[in-house]
């Protein structure tokens, strides 16, 4: 009765609650800084938003999300037929997945990168072709463009990446663009663009212009701290967009998270503040990791991969510390957070480092 699919699978394993990690390690405070999270918290203006919004709660939401869909169509210079939203990012990777593969197909996508791309793939029978990072945290473009056959459906492209928080320049990305087939959908996930300050990062948006094959992601989760509303969406060409719009559930973001999401986008003044102070705490991370001799990644979002050997044992001694980070292969991934405890967790880092894994990785 199973679905074969699904044997090379694992549930999300979310790990072991706040409250219980406080409990086995004795901790008053737990700072989170393993899923990116924005930690400013979110516009004023959203819990204002909130309050004073008619619940109806009987009612099924506007299935079209409208008010939220004429505001970004204004602000991007986009048709507002060309946006289409998801529960967060991840039921839009769910849905492209869906609309788009079936037995036999393939995807590329670089490695490490986002987990749920290679996820979905499998479940609808589809094999993820994996092109690892280059030594700077990169997608190998070129390895990439090798790797496309009859099969290939999508390639994803995460940019900046997750979790190595690099990213591809507007030439690396328009010379990769125009290599790509016209009948491979290229998705450019743009989870963490607003975060990014480098003159050379291209928007993806401009591709809409010439290429239909193009889809651009984008969410609210990140720079916007709504996480818990679970709201992002895709902007792309009418056929691609229809095409997904055809799988996708009519009512699938809430009332709520469409009038959060709406008065988020407004404050353009809170994100910009969040951005600053982001960089301000990057630029605070490096030198301290300079100075130290420890390798990273530079990184363009609100996380910093950092390269050590042992990272499971890492993440572990700065959880009994109070700091959730998380562990990949090769390194791990922490969410840049406020001045004060990043300096606390960089300390801690820096001895757990000295305890497991004294010679720096390369
Ligand atoms: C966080 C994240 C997502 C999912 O975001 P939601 O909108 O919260 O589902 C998608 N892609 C990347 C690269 C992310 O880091």
């Amino acid at each position: 009765m199973f679905k074969k699919n699904l044997e090379d699978l694992k549930a999300y394993n979310p790990g072991p609650s706040l409250e219980e990690i406080k409990q086995i390690y004795g901790l008053k405070r737990i700072v989170k800084l393993d899923s990116n999270e924005n930690v400013y918290g979110a516009s004023p203006n959203v819990r204002k938003a909130i309050a004073s919004d008619v619940l109806l709660p009987e009612l099924y939401p506007d299935c079209r999300d409208q008010a939220l869909r004429l505001e970004l169509a204004k602000r991007l210079g986009i048709e507002p037929e060309h946006f289409l939203f998801g529960t967060g990012l991840d039921e839009i990777i769910v849905l492209i997945s869906r609309a788009f593969l079936s037995t036999g197909d393939n995807i590329i996508m670089a490695w490490p990168t986002f987990y749920e791309y290679y996820c979905h793939a499998q479940i609808e029978g589809a094999t993820t072709k994996k092109i690892p990072c280059d030594q700077n945290g990169k997608h190998a473009i070129n390895a990439m463009l090798d790797a496309i056959d009859a099969s290939t459906k999508i390639i994803w492209i995460c940019n900046p990446n997750n979790p190595t928080g690099t990213y591809l320049t507007a030439t690396e990305l328009d010379s990769f663009i125009q290599r790509v087939p016209s009948n491979v959908l290229i998705v450019l996930d743009e989870a963490y663009i607003d975060f990014v300050t480098a003159e050379d990062f291209p928007n993806g948006l401009k591709y809409l212009e010439t290429k239909e094959n193009v889809l651009v992601l984008r969410t609210f989760s990140k720079s916007y701290g709504l996480a818990s509303f679970r709201i992002g969406y895709a902007v792309g060409s009418q056929r691609v967009i229809d095409e997904i719009d055809k799988v996708r559930p009519p009512f699938n973001n809430p009332r709520l998270s469409q009038v959060a999401a709406l008065a988020a986008l407004k404050d353009d003044q809170f994100k910009d503040e969040c951005v600053r102070k982001n960089n301000e705490v990057i630029a605070m991370t490096t030198a301290f990791l300079d100075e130290k001799g420890i390798p990273y990644f530079n990184t363009q979002a609100n996380f910093i991969f950092i390269k050590v050997d042992e990272p499971q044992k890492i993440a572990e001694f700065c959880r009994k510390n109070g700091f959730l980070i998380n562990a990949f292969q090769t390194g791990v991934r922490i969410t840049i957070g406020k001045k004060e405890d990043m300096k606390t967790l960089l300390n801690i880092l820096d001895q757990a480092i000295k305890t497991f894994a004294p010679e720096p990785s390369k």
